[in-house]
């Protein structure tokens, strides 16, 4: 049967993008249809914007440490709209950038909405119908909403907080994942009075218990204020733009601002993808094998969509060797274990591999060794600032296979941990790396004694 094309690819985000390029450099006529702008939401309203605006906000505590180190620092001032103008002006570069690359790589970009209306067919917004050998779901994730807390269309999300045209003295955030520390820490830096709202004790579930005691220290050491245990009820918006926030513990909270940071989840809606029988998961993933290939041969999704490891990276590497399999020479296998994934508060979390509880529970045996430290910096500025790293060492293999740090520039740090993991490194090979000096990564190479060791279900010094 002869297609219009060999690849047809619905969303031009990180993952979708990565997929086309390679594809056309193939060989292969491949279509990729956006209805939104390009780039997806790590370079329009996620991990680029963040970044930006969390270098912002970290001028905050420079200028607060500059007179340790005999600076007198005048006045300073914080104008919201020109962060957002100059954000615009940069999203809107790598935008035209990614447009770029699609094209020179012969890709052709349709920017419309898509959807399948059958058996390896794609209809367009405009009408016109694609027939396709492969489809490729590449549509990522939206915020979830609340419909159930009353007033919930008071509150925002990630997706609108970037733009906002006030910038919000007082702030709710809801949530203790990725995206809520994140602007917590910032919003709050910039001059804003954060209250993060969360059901669970603590923030980051999921990441190793020392680095999420130490992130939570951190924000209140920045003047965040927390309120575990609790989840707004109803959001009232007064007069004056208040919005009063009625929370499940009693309390009563009057901000300028909500935002609800309570996870993402797959963009499946609406994608005809019931009509030609693909099996979604209960959150509405599209479920794939290892080969990246839902239920039907044809149709294919990476990154998000399919709600396995949400990081850009991950969709990036999922969408070209989707490619490289589908009309190269074979992908290269994706190694999950080593992904490293870093939360941009201040300072860094980075985290790669098992946390000491999910040890106990997948290791007979292991070694934890840590460093708990006054980074040299603030010796001098008095700010107060902790940083923590750990390492899980299998007590079987001596492989590290678990690495945590908490630090100035630790996701720069923890992008090399993953790549010595990713070699199967051993503590030997960490403890024969000769450190640099004076950093906080040569601490990685110094832990001489485990803080204690676990063996078949034991504790032991
Ligand atoms: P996360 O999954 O990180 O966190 C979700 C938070 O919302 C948790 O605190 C969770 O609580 C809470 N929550 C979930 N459902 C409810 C509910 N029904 N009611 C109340 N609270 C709820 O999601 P984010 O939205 O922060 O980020 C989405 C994803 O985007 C991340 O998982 C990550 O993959 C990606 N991301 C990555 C970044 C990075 O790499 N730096 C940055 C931003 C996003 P609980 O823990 O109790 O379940």
């Amino acid at each position: 049967m002869a297609f219009d094309v060999d690849l047809f690819v619905i969303g031009a985000g990180s993952g979708g993008v990565r997929a086309a390029r390679i594809a056309a450099g193939h060989g292969a006529k491949t279509i990729v249809a956006e209805e939104s702008r390009i780039g997806g939401t790590c370079v329009i309203r996620g991990c680029v914007p963040k970044k930006l605006y969390v270098y912002a906000s970290r001028f905050a505590d420079e200028f607060a440490d500059a007179a340790g180190f005999g600076w007198t620092v005048g006045e300073t001032r914080f104008d919201w709209p020109s962060l957002v103008a100059a954000k615009e002006k940069e999203i809107t570069r790598l935008s035209a950038a990614y447009r770029a690359n699609l094209a020179a790589s012969g890709a052709e970009l349709i920017e419309q909405r898509a959807s399948i209306v059958g058996p390896h067919r794609v209809r367009l917004a405009s009408g016109r119908e694609v027939s396709a050998r492969h489809v490729l779901i590449a549509t990522g994730s939206r915020p979830t909403l609340h419909p159930e807390i009353e007033g919930f269309e008071h509150a925002i999300t990630s997706n609108e907080i970037f733009d906002l045209p006030v910038f919000p003295k007082r702030l709710m955030v809801v949530g203790g994942g990725y995206i809520a520390v994140e602007f917590a820490s910032l919003m709050q830096r910039l001059g804003a009075q954060v209250t993060e709202v969360m059901r669970g004790t603590n923030v980051l579930r999921g990441f190793d218990e020392d680095m999420r005691a130490g992130v939570r220290d951190a924000m209140l050491r920045a003047g965040v204020a927390f309120r575990f245990g609790s989840l707004p009820k109803r959001i009232e918006k007064l007069r004056d733009g208040t919005r009063r926030v009625a929370l499940s513990d009693g309390h009563t909270i009057e901000v300028d601002l909500v935002l609800a940071a309570t996870g993402r989840h797959p963009y499946t809606e609406g994608l005809g993808l019931e009509s030609v029988g693909v099996k979604l998961s209960s959150h509405a993933a599209i479920l794939v094998d290892k080969e990246l290939t839902s239920n039907v041969p044809w149709l294919h999704a990476v990154g998000d969509v399919t709600d396995h490891v949400n990081l850009t990276p991950v969709a990036i590497r999922e969408g070209h060797a989707l490619a490289d399999r589908l009309f190269g020479a074979g992908a290269r296998a994706i190694r999950y274990d080593t992904v490293a994934s870093v939360v941009f508060g201040t300072p860094e979390l980075g985290a790669v591999g098992m946390t000491e509880s999910e040890a106990t529970v997948r290791l007979e045996k292991f070694e934890v060794y840590e460093a708990n430290f006054r980074p040299m910096k603030a010796t001098l500025s008095g700010s107060g600032e902790r940083a923590i790293m750990k390492l899980i060492v299998d007590g079987a293999t001596q492989k590290v296979l678990g690495a945590h740090i908490l630090a100035e520039n630790a996701g720069e740090m923890i992008q090399l941990v993953a790549l010595a993991m990713t070699m199967n490194a051993t503590k030997d090979d960490f403890d024969a790396t000769v450190a640099v000096h004076p950093t906080a990564a040569e601490e990685l190479v110094t832990m001489r004694k485990p803080s204690r060791r676990y063996d078949g279900g034991e504790w032991m010094a």
